[in-house]
């Protein structure tokens, strides 16, 4: 084993006019010898349509674009009809994905939590939701004969959490409740690979306010807080008014993604911005009930959905606080759903093209992947370049430690493994090629998110590199 002393070693001090990273004075290599490389990436890939279909128990089912993409370049991969395993790519930028939603959750003053997925019978049947939810619940027993069903959502199990607080008062309110945990629901058809899956993830939020007014602000508050989510992905999402559905409650609102594939229909006023899904509307309305423009129609992913819910299920489960009267009074609820698997494959719909991935920028799986010079090639001598720039990169760039990927399959060219990069939708290629050998050695940087190819030296790159925003 390496000792501590040798493993540690001074920077030069002159590699350090950079702005934008610290000097580092001593450092101990985390990353020697433990280099991402991707020859070691578990990611079975290039499955024959034939086979996905057989994989999915279907044949000749329609798919989309992210579908295929996530099939073909190992995101995913087809476990039984409507699940799917998530390869290390997709979990590496659905961690992300998680994240980003802490941190908007945490900043309206979410509380994370995870209830299980096992959820009792007498729970549903006490919202009658046993019966009325039908063959989507998936439902099971255990060795005492008990019932249960996989959680489709957790409004009951929730509000029976909360309803145990026995103390409760006006003064603790309100409470903002979320998990991002898998959900079960058995869809006629699931399809669309992660996007209407039978086991998915939701980020669900369930709020707890002590008057409807209270209610109304943290409403707007947590829409808010998706439209905010949205933007920092670059999602152009439209919030519709929408159906109460089987989750009851008075208002209602899905955040809409305008594609093809999507399965909602919604309607747009372009003059007045009011904008429904087509269900809440007569079926013969072809203008806007606001100003009585002419509608557009538009056809959408639902990647969220929230609910005014008041005190449906409150008064179920009775889940009451103190009020600033010293009265007993029944908490008024909402609840807000992300799909965190479909909000993945939706934006991949939208990015890519029909044969690379393009992810949003902050949910990249990886950030920068270096393509080293091929084996025996007259580059050869810039191999040691790129590993040396690798180790810079991830001690000097704090944010892209772990997010750097080194190309190793040195057999192939470099235009093939360039190829492999495009189709993986890296934000940042780094070459060394031809112009590696000059003096000062400049690598070529293809960002792929512009389409702009630049040559930097060493120093030029890492202060690109510097800018990259990482979650
Ligand atoms: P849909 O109308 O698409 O079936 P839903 O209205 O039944 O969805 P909600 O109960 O509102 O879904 O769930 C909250 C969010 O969970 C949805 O907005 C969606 O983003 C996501 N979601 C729902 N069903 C699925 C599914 N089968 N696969 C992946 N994500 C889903
Ligand atoms: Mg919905």
């Amino acid at each position: 084993m390496e000792g501590l002393l040798t493993r540690c070693r001074a920077l030069a001090p002159h590699s350090h006019h950079l702005s934008g990273y610290k000097p580092l004075r001593f450092y101990c290599s985390p990353s020697r010898g433990r280099r991402m490389v991707l020859s070691r990436v578990f990611q079975p890939q290039n499955l024959r349509e034939d086979q996905w279909h057989s994989l999915e128990g279907r044949s000749g089912e329609l798919t989309c674009k992210s579908q295929k993409l996530m099939l073909r370049v190992g995101l995913i991969h087809p476990a039984s009809p409507g699940c799917y395993h998530l390869l290390p790519y997709t979990v590496r930028a659905m961690e992300k994905l998680v994240r980003v939603i802490d941190q908007e959750m945490q900043a309206i003053g979410g509380q994370k939590v995870n209830m299980p997925s096992l959820s009792p019978a007498e729970l549903w049947q006490a919202t009658s939701r046993w019966d009325l939810m039908g063959n989507e619940l998936l439902r099971l027993r255990d060795r005492h004969g008990r019932e249960y069903c996989l959680g489709p959502t957790h409004e009951e199990a929730v509000t029976a959490l909360v309803a145990s607080q026995k103390n409760l008062s006006y003064k603790q309110l309100p409470f903002l409740l979320y998990q991002v945990t898998r959900k079960f629901r058995d869809e006629p058809r699931p399809r669309f690979g992660l996007l209407r899956g039978r086991e998915f993830y939701m980020k669900d939020m369930y709020t707890f306010d002590s008057s409807p007014e209270a209610a109304r602000q943290t409403y707007g508050l947590v829409c808010d807080a998706y439209g905010r989510l949205f933007d920092r992905l670059g999602l152009r999402c439209i919030k519709v008014q929408a159906d109460v559905g089987s989750i009851g409650g008075t208002m209602s609102h899905e955040f809409q993604l305008p594609v093809d594939v999507g399965e909602d229909r919604f309607a747009v006023c372009p003059s007045c911005n009011f904008s429904a899904n087509v269900e809440t509307l007569d079926m013969s309305q072809t203008n806007c009930p606001v100003c009585q423009g002419p509608l557009t129609e538009t056809k959408g992913i639902e990647v969220g959905h929230t609910f005014y819910l008041g005190t449906k299920y409150s008064s179920i489960f009775n889940a009451q606080f103190t009020d600033v009267h010293g009265k007993q009074s029944l908490a008024e609820m909402g609840c807000y759903g992300l799909g965190v698997t479909r909000i993945l494959a939706a934006a991949i719909e939208v990015f890519s093209t029909e044969d690379c991935v393009r992810w949003p920028s902050l949910l990249a799986p990886y950030h920068v992947c270096l393509i080293p010079p091929k084996k025996g090639s007259k580059e050869e001598a810039a191999a040691e370049l790129t590993g040396n720039l690798y180790d810079h990169l991830t001690e000097v760039v704090p944010q892209l430690r772990g997010e750097v990927l080194l190309d190793d399959r040195t057999h192939l060219t470099i235009g093939n493994r360039l190829k492999d990069a495009d189709k993986l939708g890296y934000p940042y290629v780094v070459i060394a090629g031809k112009r590696a050998l000059e003096d000062p050695a400049r690598f070529e940087v293809w960002c792929q998110n512009t389409g702009e190819v630049v040559f930097l030296t060493k120093e030029g790159t890492l202060e690109l590199l510097s800018q990259v925003q990482v979650v």
